[in-house]
């Protein structure tokens, strides 16, 4: 069935931010916000205390935004206890009930966006249009997978029954699914896959980064006010070790995962030495994404769509761009009209309208970029950076970096920030370049811009990746327009935000009636 069968669901308004009689009045109300401590604890706590962490702003370091308790590991087994519990009843409620309580979170999503953009800003760093997209992609996720629990848990389907018996086939909750979630968006991919496998019938036992657990505390219990039961969705913040505790239970029927490829691997480790069910791992990681500038392509558009996916969000997005490939002929000039842009960047306090660079996320991601950029220059390698204004020094911000490199196969890793590489390439490569791109293993964006059309054709036949963007910029997928996710090492997929991704969190089962 078509999504759009059911004409429930709407995307979220956003706010327009260029209007000064809505930007204004909302200014100030994050202003007044600054002042608010927030905490995040356990959905269900045990008397013993646990130690308290400090949550402090990446542009500040010196400011404190709220405080976080780890998860111990008796409220853990206490936690899965619950939801395995409440799990049989949380299934049979049917679609139309999940999808109504779905409805109802992302409406008061949106009643308390002032609160939400406020922590996106604080907690997660980001600049004010940042956190409207954040807000309106966590909307959006809820609205859609609610629709998705409609479409797919209204009850069974009849199957033909060629010699008289009855046939059908239905959905059903896995069981208690463990999602697990990246900082860099805090609250949609937070709350993204708890949605999705929600409406399928689990229950969700969910973990965020350690670095935005304020952000997913105000979540889950916005979703407990909207009707969802504690029991039903909990959360239990925790570093990495508290992933691992939870991974490692042989209760979980499935894990959700977003962030780096190395700890899926992890996870996927976990899950295979657990006795008990085989869980499903449901993976999206990081990427090495490539864009293509050949000589047809139109400089100011490439300009533009250049700077924005490689240093919108101070590249800290998973689809952000890292390796530019400049055709030789046109790389000299385009290479200059993309340093005018980059050094036009505002970059410094996310809270500043005009900031377009906020920083990092922690001190040890500004290291290993810094280390980074150094492992370069002693490489002899051109480097451009801008020089970073005064009032940076408390938090954890990266210049914006340009490197020239050879091949993307130099890069080992993901460089999740500000930085972007440039290699300048020959129309006769074009093969090559794209071979060279396969061989990192991940497959999660690429950009082309070309106005030749066998040139993309070429390149879509050819490029194993999960999103290919054309004569565009490479970020920002729009829930059920853009399906996202990677293949190889970004990801197992099903894509999130597309009509593949519930069911997976979904197991099946076939009645047959012989009359
Ligand atoms: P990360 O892998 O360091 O952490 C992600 C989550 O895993 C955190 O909640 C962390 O506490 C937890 N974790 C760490 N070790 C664990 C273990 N052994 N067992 C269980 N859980 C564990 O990633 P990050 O730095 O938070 O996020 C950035 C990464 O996320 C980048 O690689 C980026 O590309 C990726 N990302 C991918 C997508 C996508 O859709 N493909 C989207 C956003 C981010």
């Amino acid at each position: 069935l078509p999504a759009d069968i059911f004409p429930g669901r709407r995307n979220s308004a956003g706010i327009d931010i260029a209007d000064p009689l809505v930007r204004e009045p909302l200014l100030e109300r994050l202003a007044v916000l600054d002042a608010r401590r927030w905490h995040a604890e356990p959905t269900f706590r045990s008397p013993e205390q646990g130690e308290v962490a400090p949550i402090t702003q990446p542009q500040d370091l010196t400011h404190e935004v709220g405080t976080r308790r780890d998860a111990l590991p008796e409220e853990i087994d206490v936690a899965i206890t619950r939801a395995m519990a409440i799990q049989p009843g949380w299934d049979s409620l049917g679609g139309e009930k999940r999808a109504l309580l779905l409805e109802a979170a992302a409406d008061r999503f949106e009643a308390h966006t002032d609160e939400i953009l406020s922590l996106c800003q604080r907690e997660a760093g980001k600049t004010l249009m940042d956190a409207v997209l954040e807000l309106r992609e966590g909307v959006d996720f809820l609205r859609y997978y609610a629709n998705e629990a409609r479409r797919l848990f209204s009850g069974p389907l009849p199957l033909p029954g060629p010699t008289g018996e009855e046939n059908r086939l239905s959905l059903h909750g896995r069981g208690v699914f463990a999602t697990i979630s990246p900082w860099n968006f805090p609250l949609a991919i937070f709350i993204g896959p708890a949605a999705a496998a929600l409406a399928a019938g689990n229950t969700v036992i969910a973990k965020p980064a350690e670095q935005t657990p304020l952000i997913a505390a105000l979540a889950v219990k916005l979703c407990h006010e909207a009707g969802i039961p504690e029991d039903v969705f909990q959360l239990l913040p925790g570093a990495g070790e508290v992933g691992q505790l939870i991974t490692s239970d042989p209760r979980l029927a499935g894990v959700a995962f977003t962030g780096s490829t190395q700890t899926a691997q992890a996870i996927n480790r976990t899950l295979a030495a657990r006795d008990g069910p085989i869980a499903t791992l449901i993976a999206e990681t990081g990427g090495q994404n490539a864009m293509i500038v050949d000589s047809s392509a139109l400089p100011e558009q490439v300009t533009r769509d250049v700077v924005n996916s490689a240093f919108q969000s101070a590249g800290q997005r998973c689809s952000a761009l890292r390796v530019l490939y400049l055709q030789d002929d046109v790389a000299e000039e385009t290479l200059a009209m993309i340093k005018g842009a980059f050094e036009a960047l505002a970059i410094g306090d996310p809270e500043e309208l005009a900031t377009d660079v906020g920083p990092v996320i922690d001190p040890d991601a500004k290291a290993a970029l810094e280390r980074h950029v150094a492992r370069r220059k002693k490489h002899g390698r051109m480097v451009w950076r801008r020089k970073m204004p005064r009032n940076t020094a408390a938090g954890c911000f990266v210049a914006p970096t340009i490197i020239e490199i050879d091949s993307i196969l130099d890069l080992r890793r993901e460089n999740f920030g500000p930085i972007l590489h440039v290699v300048r390439y020959k129309a006769s490569e074009l093969g090559r370049v794209i071979e060279d791109i396969n061989a990192t293993g991940y497959g999660l964006t690429l950009g082309l811009h070309s106005r030749i059309e066998a040139t993309r054709r070429f390149v879509e036949a050819r490029a194993r990746v999960g999103n290919f963007y054309v004569n565009r910029n490479q970020i920002g997928a729009v829930v059920e327009s853009q399906p996202f996710g990677g293949e190889g090492m970004s990801g197992t997929g099903p894509k999130a935000g597309g009509p593949h991704y519930v069911a997976r969190f979904a197991t099946e089962r076939v009645v047959c009636i012989d009359t």
